[in-house]
């Protein structure tokens, strides 16, 4: 049975992607050996570290004195590298979940951070609005999607500091403005690749700005001279990163995406609001497109267990909501295509008709 991959992160991937992967573990672009052995410092790899920086420049439409380096270490590593480059002094964070609790944990070892917002009161389920941004920060951390609570910012806000962005779970499923971010980063396995590869887009400008001494591994400035290789990078994940961004060029990019996404969503979401069975966890209006939660509606609560196994049986895979906010959660991003709504909709009617009331 056709399976529909609903999960959080690793995700779904593009299907061509995926095949190519597989294609270049045999074969790495016609080289006669496999780019799981391949050495990074090959040119046969440079021209894919090359091609997917640019093609990840593009589909941003990065501005000039904007870098972009692939690391390994995921986005938690980003959350204690960001201070270590750039605090100084004091930083602000907007508590918006789990992963902005976390980053601001790590922060608090290198300098003073204020809390400017936090939506904890409400168990994160909306994003704090007109929040006053002190001009005195060494920068100012937010995350634009927060995939365990399903909410997320839907424009880009204006900040008189750096502005640092958690996109681990939205980049590029939306325009954005990279010229309101200092920093951008994230985990690649929501919407980009393998487990493995962790993209940071930096404006150079506000590097160097620190008294303290940094590990050469932790300064930013050292991939950036190095072109991601000063290290051995994660050689897989970037070769199908590079696979899935030709995938989403070729779509139309992020603009089509945006299109596809909203629709996907709208869907989702207005089914979640017209089903009797079940009833949305987020503010309407911060609602993700990228991470959809929802829960059993009053009365029906003792259904759970019930349709975790109803959507199982017909292919549903990863709905299992956070432990935080229980639950159902499916995971929308760019690679789901259309159709994986529409299998989870028709799930979702159905088990209406059996036990609505
Ligand atoms: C998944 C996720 C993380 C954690 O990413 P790792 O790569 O596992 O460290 C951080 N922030 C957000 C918003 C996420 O969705």
């Amino acid at each position: 049975m056709k399976k529909h991959n609903f999960s959080a992160g690793p995700a779904i991937l593009p299907q061509v992607a995926i095949e190519n992967g597989a294609k270049a573990v045999l074969d790495f672009d016609g080289t006669g050996w496999s780019v799981l052995e391949v050495s990074h410092r090959s040119k046969e790899f440079d021209a894919v570290m090359d091609e997917t920086v640019s093609l990840f420049k593009e589909l941003l439409n990065l501005p000039e004195g904007y870098k972009v380096i692939l690391l390994g270490g995921g986005a938690s590593t980003q959350f204690y590298m960001v201070p270590f480059n750039l605090l100084e002094k004091k930083a602000g964070y907007i508590n918006t979940g789990v992963w902005a609790k976390k980053a601001m944990k790590e922060a608090k070892l290198f300098g003073e951070v204020e809390c400017l917002a936090s939506s904890e009161d409400k168990n994160f389920s909306y994003i704090p609005k007109n929040i006053e941004i002190p001009a005195d920060l060494d920068y100012v951390h937010i995350t634009t999607n927060n995939t365990i609570f399903g909410t997320e910012y839907h424009a880009d806000i204006d900040s008189p500091v750096p502005l640092v962005a958690d996109m681990s779970s939205d980049i590029l499923s939306r325009p954005m403005d990279i010229t309101k971010y200092g920093i951008v980063y994230g985990g690649g396995q929501k919407n980009l690749a393998p487990a493995g590869v962790t993209f940071v887009i930096v404006r150079e400008d506000i590097l160097g700005k620190v008294s303290r001494q940094l590990p050469s591994m932790i300064d930013y400035r050292t991939h950036i001279a190095n072109n991601s290789m000063f290290n051995t990078p994660p050689v897989f994940p970037i070769y199908v990163m590079r696979e899935t961004l030709r995938w989403l060029k070729n779509l139309g990019g992020v603009e089509k995406i945006y299109e596809i996404n909203k629709k996907k969503a709208a869907l989702l979401y207005d089914e979640i609001d017209r089903n009797k069975i079940f009833k949305g966890t987020a503010a309407v209006e911060d609602r993700s497109l990228m991470n959809v939660c929802f829960v059993p509606n009053d009365g029906y609560e003792n259904l759970y267990d019930e349709f975790m196994n109803f959507s199982k049986e017909r292919g549903m895979v990863g709905i299992k909501g956070h432990r935080l906010v229980g639950g159902f959660r499916a995971s929308i991003y760019n690679a789901m295509p259309v159709e994986g709504v529409q299998a989870l909709i028709e799930c979702m009617q159905e088990f209406e008709k059996l036990h609505a009331k």
